[in-house]
């Protein structure tokens, strides 16, 4: 197989997976993968839980439709933004958590050191300004935590992770949703304590680590 046809493959292959966890709902959420100046990604309107590989588009890194049919995805200019900044990203993923959004609407920041496994791996999760879902807004509200971050909350619509391969990528929307649910749970019972700071010093430490073993 081509390299082109698996990376389509492997789009689709996620796109099924979020749909099966519920990360997303009938067309939700949008994946792309970036091969050098093309970049395949999901079409608008199609149900990720139905969606086969010849459905994947091909555009430039500006946008632009270079093969397949229909249209990109409304949520093309935050894939595209993630490339132009970050160079070292190879896909992005896109979807609607339930958990995850709800912490937006509860006002719950998961950028709280709570979890060391979320320091180490993630950073923290930060959670962009509220924006107009598929408008120019959304790049602009995610456009200063790119820069940092992997894995990033947008108020009271989903999420948005980026990683070297789009399992890479599904693997942060996955514990991005796995650590919502830890922390909605325990909300139920109080106030979140977070670590303190001595042992956030020694799990950053930690990420660095993780960071260059890649
Ligand atoms: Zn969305």
């Amino acid at each position: 197989m081509d390299i082109k046809q698996k990376l389509k493959e492997d789009i689709v292959c996620i796109s099924r997976m979020l749909h099966r966890k519920n990360y997303l709902a009938a067309t939700d959420g949008n994946v792309s993968v970036r091969l050098g100046d093309l970049v395949f990604v999901t079409p608008s309107g199609v149900n990720k839980g139905l969606m086969e590989a010849y459905q994947v588009l091909t555009v430039d890194l500006e946008g632009k439709l270079l093969s397949g049919e229909g249209k990109p995805t409304s949520e093309i200019r935050m894939h595209l933004l993630a490339y132009k900044l970050r160079p070292d990203v190879g896909a992005v993923v896109h979807a609607h958590l339930p958990y995850a959004t709800a912490c937006t609407l509860a006002g719950i920041d998961l950028l709280e050191p709570v979890l060391p496994e979320v320091v180490i791996t993630l950073g923290g999760i930060p959670t962009a300004p509220y924006a107009t879902p598929g408008s120019d807004e959304v790049p602009e509200a995610v456009r200063d935590y790119l820069r940092d971050y992997d894995a990033i909350l947008l108020s009271r619509h989903g999420a948005m992770t980026v990683g070297r391969d789009v399992t890479d990528a599904y693997n942060k929307m996955e514990k991005l949703e796995h650590t919502a649910r830890v922390i909605l749970a325990a909300r139920l019972q109080g106030p979140l304590p977070p670590l303190p700071p001595v042992e956030v010093e020694k799990l950053q430490r930690l990420r660095e680590e993780y960071k260059r073993r890649g």
